[in-house]
């Protein structure tokens, strides 16, 4: 999915093609189809250029609000079963509005908002932070109970670490 891992690229000059550059994934690694007439700059300049219009039209789908809930129902599947639809949440949004705080969530009307500032981190880091919101629909305090359901996430651990490492590196609280 998207991050920020460099793929194989592959070139495939074409004596057909006049200036339309494509980029398509195969597998592992991405083919990017250029004239045969473009020098090695005009290679390299569109080679980047298609790279990043790629990662951001699937970035655009891999990190939509609909991924998010989809991504919520498989980690309730997993950590949180026993619960049913006491761990549902009504709404799961992607927001940009969060100050400082990753996700929260309102018990009240059972919503979970998501910060957009996690959105190019780690799957396993989203995952945790989802897990963390998904367990306050069921435990509302940061209570021995709460942490207990946190504590089934594997790398819930690790998660907080990595995001303590950017709030730190960040100054954010
Ligand atoms: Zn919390």
């Amino acid at each position: 999915m998207a991050g920020t891992r460099k793929p194989v690229v592959e070139v495939r000059r074409s004596q057909r093609r006049r200036r339309t550059v494509s980029a398509y994934r195969d597998g592992e690694r991405v083919v990017v189809l250029i004239p045969d007439q473009f020098s090695r700059a005009e290679e390299s300049e569109w080679v980047d250029r298609m790279l990043a219009r790629l990662a951001a039209r699937e970035g655009r789908f891999a990190r939509s609000d609909a991924e998010l809930l989809a991504r919520a129902s498989r980690l309730i599947g997993l950590y949180l079963r026993e619960h049913g639809s006491a761990a549902e949440p009504a709404s799961v949004r992607w927001v940009t509005n969060q100050n400082g705080r990753w996700g929260s969530c309102t018990p009240a009307d059972r919503t979970i908002r998501i910060s957009h500032r996690i959105q190019d981190m780690p799957d396993w880091v989203i995952d945790y932070v989802l897990l963390h919101e998904l367990a306050h629909l069921i435990v509302p305090s940061h209570n021995a109970q709460f942490w207990a359901l946190v504590a089934r996430y594997p790398r819930a651990e690790r998660a907080r670490g990595y995001l303590e490492g950017v709030a730190a590196t960040a100054g954010l609280p």
